[in-house]
């Protein structure tokens, strides 16, 4: 039985990376050698490494602007510290919308002056904050653009005069904006572009090099930069395998025809959640989360019939997280509109019965 990835992360990737990342282990490109036994500071993975960064501005339209993409490991938590220690020299300001921002700010603190600009954990993180002002000269501004575990996305981006600071963990090339609002962003590969073991980073290198303590090498974005993401022995599995899936997004007519899909998917399941009266849905209307949809059942009595449904189905990753309860259904770019029709299936034949 084929299954419906719902997990939040790490998270489906289309069939065809994941075999074609395969067949790089056994052999790449009929070198008699692995992806993963060769040098980094060969030709081969030096094309890879290239191309991945290259593919990461193509997508973002972000090609001959300033811009350097980087790939780094630790996670998006490390970009939390990493950030704060490259950028924060006096003040830096905070919108937080949840775990994942919560946790960025706890890093900040150990840097500089961090400002909570404005927070929405009065309602346990269900909105996106709209109503503040964000005070002038700050070294930066962050935001979390998808709110994986809650459900919220930014649907218009904060006007500021501060460099803007992203954590796309969650949606990065899921839809089509204009990423030049943004001096840096980030995202761990593991939500959507790839496996666990490297994040993207995109900076505009103007925005470096203006903090005065010692930055160690490792943590150093000019440092990484110079060095193309090469400064020490980089994740080459994670790499090729992103790189991949940047190849693939690209081959769908890039983030903008994805950006139309991933609506299309959010709108049924919505939809779903707001007619079926089983189920309530757990963020505001307006600041719904095309990844990350998270609901609830009104009778929480009916889970285990519910659960039932799904597993019959092949619905497999739709916990919520702990901080929700219920279910959150991941619709990252690799889920096809099938999938989704699948769990409306699921949720009318729960309807139905009970
Ligand atoms: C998953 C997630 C993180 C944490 O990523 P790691 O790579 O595990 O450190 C940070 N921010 C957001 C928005 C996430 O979804």
């Amino acid at each position: 039985m084929q299954l419906h990835n719902f997990s939040a992360g790490p998270s489906i990737l289309p069939k065809e990376v994941m075999y074609q990342a395969g067949e790089a282990v056994k052999e790449l490109n009929n070198s008699k050698l692995s992806l993963i036994e060769i040098s980094h500071r060969s030709k081969a993975f030096i094309e890879i490494m290239d191309e991945a960064c290259e593919l990461a501005l193509r997508l973002t339209g972000l090609e001959n602007q300033g811009y350097k993409a980087l790939f780094v490991q630790g996670g998006a938590s490390l970009q939390f510290l990493m950030i704060a220690y490259n950028l924060l020299q006096n003040k830096a300001g905070y919108l937080n919308t949840g775990t994942w921002s919560d946790k960025a700010i706890k890093e900040a603190k150990l840097f500089g002056d961090v400002v909570e600009v404005s927070s929405s954990k009065d309602k346990n993180y269900n909105y996106i904050p709209k109503d503040y002002s964000i005070p002038s000269g700050l070294d930066y501004l962050h935001i979390t653009t998808n709110n994986t575990i809650f459900g919220t996305q930014y649907k218009s981006i904060p006007k500021t005069t501060s460099p803007l600071v992203a954590d796309m963990s969650s949606d990065i090339f899921s839809r089509d904006f204009d990423y030049s609002k943004f001096d840096l962003f980030y995202a761990g590969a593991q939500k959507n572009m790839g496996p666990a073991g490297t994040t993207l980073v995109i900076i505009k290198e103007s925005i470096l090099g203006k903090v005065s303590r010692a930055i160690p090498s490792m943590l150093n974005y000019q440092i990484q930069s110079s060095k193309d993401s090469m400064f020490n022995t980089p994740p080459v599995f994670a790499v090729y395998t992103s790189m991949l899936n940047m190849r693939w997004i690209e081959a769908q007519g890039g983030v903008k025809v994805l950006g139309e899909k991933n609506a299309s998917k959010a709108k049924l399941i919505y939809e779903e959640i707001d007619r079926n009266n089983r189920f309530e849905g757990f963020a505001n209307q307006e600041d719904r989360s095309n990844m990350n949809a998270t609901f609830n059942l009104k009778d929480p009595s009916l889970a285990e019939a519910f659960d039932g449904f799904c597993e019959a189905a092949g619905i497999s990753g739709l916990k919520g997280h702990r901080s929700v309860g219920g279910y959150r259904a991941s619709m990252y770019n690799a889920m096809s509109i099938e999938s989704v029709e699948i769990l409306v299936d699921c949720m009318q034949a729960l309807e139905k019965k009970y």
